[in-house]
């Protein structure tokens, strides 16, 4: 699934992160003009996203900052941005008053055993708003599944799709709400679907390069909710593997008795193992996540230390 390099418009810029940190997209004025930037990455890379930030501004001005949504790796960057340049905080409706108020019960860090720095709230983009830079028009789409919150940003002109984790070149964001006992595979169909009808010609995802095949993209995602969908202890597992491949990121090497640990006391693996394999043993449980890890190349284990790769 190699893509060739996708020439986005002039004005639009993805500096490309990876899993720990979400892409970072820049959306710019004309010069002189303030310059947008969508998600902010994961808190620990925060000084790498400023010093991306200040390069790519080349004296611009950053008068706001998007976030698609509030998990970890989209917003963690916000503090720093706001104190570096004075930036603007604008986040989807749906977690303003927990954002606000900060209430750790209803954000999910450490449910997910994940950091954010905290930062202030200065603004809601809904669904159904349309925003203008440089003359470009961008309307904010509802995109609930992977997170019920989570909006994506569309510009009809360029038929260019920001998907957040709704829609990555291969698959999608674990669907949270899933885990917590909430149906939403419905939800991630109905984005999937919303997404097929834009007729996007290129998609900038939450992760990985921008890619043009998006008939493709979505073929493989109707393809991986499908097998959910039949068998839902799959996501069980997928959502497992991928929270503590997450946390690898972040430490990069931990002793394999201390993720054990680690994976014993973090909230969403609780919820996980009773939602999906309340029928195995904890300790075997967790054991396998790091073994399944293994087997996908994902991490090694050598000498009693788990290291990421
Ligand atoms: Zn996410």
């Amino acid at each position: 699934m190699t893509s060739l390099t996708v020439t986005l418009p002039i004005g639009v810029a993805v500096l490309e992160r990876g899993w720990l940190s979400s892409n970072n997209v820049v959306l710019s004025g004309a010069p002189g003009e303030p310059t947008t930037l969508v998600d902010s990455g994961y808190c620990t890379h925060g000084p790498q996203t400023v010093a991306l930030v200040r390069r790519h501004l080349a004296g611009r001005r950053l008068h706001t900052v998007i976030n698609t949504h509030l998990h970890s790796d989209h917003c963690g960057g916000n503090a720093l941005l706001q104190s570096a340049f004075g930036a603007r905080v604008a986040i989807p409706p749906g977690e303003a008053e927990a954002a606000t108020q900060w209430d750790m019960s209803r954000l999910s860090y450490e449910a997910t055993g994940q950091r954010c720095e905290r930062f202030k709230v200065d603004k809601v983009v809904a669904p159904g708003d349309v925003f203008d830079i440089a003359g470009r028009y961008w309307q904010v789409l509802a995109a609930p599944g992977h997170d019920p919150h989570s909006i994506m940003l569309f510009s009809p002109e360029e038929q260019l799709l920001i998907s957040a984790d709704a829609l990555w070149q291969n698959g999608f964001g674990v669907v949270f709400p899933e885990i917590e006992g909430e149906t939403a595979f419905r939800e991630v169909r109905a984005t999937l679907d919303l997404i097929a009808a834009l007729d996007s010609t290129v998609v900038i995802p939450g992760h990985g390069s921008p890619f043009r095949d998006v008939e493709a993209a979505l073929e493989r995602a109707y393809r991986r909710l499908e097998s959910f969908e039949a068998s839902p202890d799959k996501h069980g597992w997928y959502a497992g593997k991928a929270l503590a491949k997450f946390h690898l990121l972040e430490v990069q090497q931990e002793p394999l008795d201390e993720m054990l640990r680690w994976l014993a006391d973090t909230p969403y693996f609780q919820l996980i193992h009773t939602r999906y394999f309340r029928g195995i043993n904890y300790a075997s449980w967790s054991q396998r996540i790091i073994e399944e890890l293994q087997k996908s190349r994902a991490v090694t284990v050598s000498n009693g230390v788990v290291f990421n790769t």
